[in-house]
């Protein structure tokens, strides 16, 4: 007997249908022994649409009553899969947020888990019940709603796994595991068996939205066994406890096995940052703090940045991106400061693509970035700005050039699959 944690995302919780397939497979995990706890998503596109009702309401709303409408999808399908769970004979109960409790910090939007208390769910558990937990949810200090940010039903699910020890964390979704890019844009793109929770960390944190970064980095400090699978399969599909998806190793358990390393791991694009940039900024020391300190105290992730070489006026521009979410605030921010910052215009643009490649093979071999920039020069795509880490490079370029850039640069590493 094994302890399971599974979650489903919101393409598998779209409607009547796809839940009672889902609670198919739940059931059958239990059949086979297992003590489950199962993490859902609001059903596919449900959270969009309440994101902009908040929009509509207010365009710089209060992230505390945002999370207090969007918070609500989940509530929605915990409570349809337990009733469908028990329309099928099966012992459910649904657990809300502030009821086990998840307990965050106050960071509405976005909050981090602080603490999970399982006592009650593990009894619950024990006894035979399927426990359903509505993901993105947890309960601030002040007894509040909150949400952990968009895609955060994975990092609930990592941290249930971890809070009552799971042998696994299962992440079922719309593909059948993670890929050497999104299947969805390149078709050559390879299933990978194994990916190290560094390289999976790096890849999310890029834009692979398969899993949240959060629940990679929680994965990887708790030590928690996750594996990514499909949703979309019917009795006759290999068992979970088989291991049909990817699954989340360490480095040594990579080393360990037969799968070749490659130079690179994958690509990633990210179509929601924006980029600001601010001209003519004065040259001198304090001038880039008074930019972002404030940014930063509002919580606003400031990801590439370029200050150019100042001209003879002592002036330079500065670029930088942010999340499309936070653009509205963060320009609303800036414009408040300008004179005490000193710039002369405040630019944006909303139409970028951050196209990332990751490997840890980088770490050993030269000339990854120096490919990437030629084979997008060869299709005349122009790169806006740069940002590398040890194990990634990563180039900013028009949205609309998105696709071609992700094709041609899976062909130029080597990394499609054999036709
Ligand atoms: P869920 O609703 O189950 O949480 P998501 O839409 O958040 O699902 O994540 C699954 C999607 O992630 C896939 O449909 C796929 O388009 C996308 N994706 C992006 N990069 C990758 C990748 N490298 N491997 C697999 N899927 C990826
Ligand atoms: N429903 C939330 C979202 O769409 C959380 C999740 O699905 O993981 O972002
Ligand atoms: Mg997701």
């Amino acid at each position: 007997m094994a302890r399971i944690v599974m979650k489903f995302g919101g393409t598998s919780m779209a409607g009547s249908e796809r839940i009672r397939r889902v609670a198919g497979i739940v059931k059958r995990q239990q059949e086979a022994g297992h003590e489950v706890a199962v993490v859902v998503s609001a059903m596919a596109g449900e959270t969009d649409r309440l994101v902009n009702f908040c929009r509509e309401a207010n365009a710089l709303y209060d992230p505390a009553e945002y999370d207090v409408v969007v918070a609500s999808g989940e509530q929605v399908t915990s409570g349809l899969l337990a009733l469908t769970l028990q329309a099928m004979g099966c012992k459910a109960r649904s657990w809300l947020g502030w009821q086990m409790p998840i307990k965050t910090d106050d960071a509405h939007a976005k909050a981090r888990i602080e603490d999970i208390d399982s006592g009650a769910l593990l009894a619950s558990m024990a006894a035979g019940e399927i426990a359903v937990i509505p993901g993105f949810q947890g309960l601030s200090p002040q007894g509040r709603v909150t949400t952990l940010g968009r895609g955060g039903s994975d990092t609930s699910a990592v941290a249930v796994a971890a809070a009552v020890k799971a042998d696994r964390c299962d992440i079922y979704t719309d593909v059948d595991g993670v890929y050497t890019t999104d299947p969805r844009i390149v078709a050559k793109a390879r299933k990978l068996p194994l990916v190290t929770y560094e390289e999976m960390l790096e890849l999310a944190s890029v834009g692979s939205k398969v899993l949240q970064t959060r629940s990679v980095s929680l994965a990887m400090k708790e030590g928690v066994r996750v594996q990514v699978l499909s949703s979309f399969i019917d009795e006759t599909a290999p068992a979970a406890d088989t291991l049909p998806g990817t699954m989340i190793v360490s480095d040594e358990e990579l080393e360990g096995s037969d799968m070749e390393r490659q130079l690179i791991t994958g690509i990633a694009a990210d179509k929601n940052e924006a980029k600001v940039t601010l001209t003519r900024v004065p040259d001198r020391p304090g001038a880039v703090a008074s930019i972002f300190a404030p940014l930063a105290e509002a919580n606003i992730n400031v990801d590439m940045i370029i200050q150019n070489v100042a001209k003879d006026k002592g002036e330079t521009d500065v670029t930088f991106t942010v999340p499309q979410s936070d653009l509205a605030r963060a320009l609303a921010m800036l414009e408040e400061r300008k004179e005490a910052i000193g710039f002369y215009r405040l630019i944006s643009n909303d139409n970028v693509a951050k196209i990332s490649v990751v490997g840890v093979g980088m770490r050993s071999h030269a000339g990854v970035a120096s490919t990437m920039f030629k084979t997008l020069a060869d299709r005349a795509i122009n790169i806006q700005a740069i940002s590398t880490s040890e194990i990634k490079v990563s180039v900013l370029i028009d949205a609309d050039e998105t696709e071609l850039a992700v094709r041609v640069l899976h062909t130029a590493y080597g990394l499609d699959a054999a036709a």
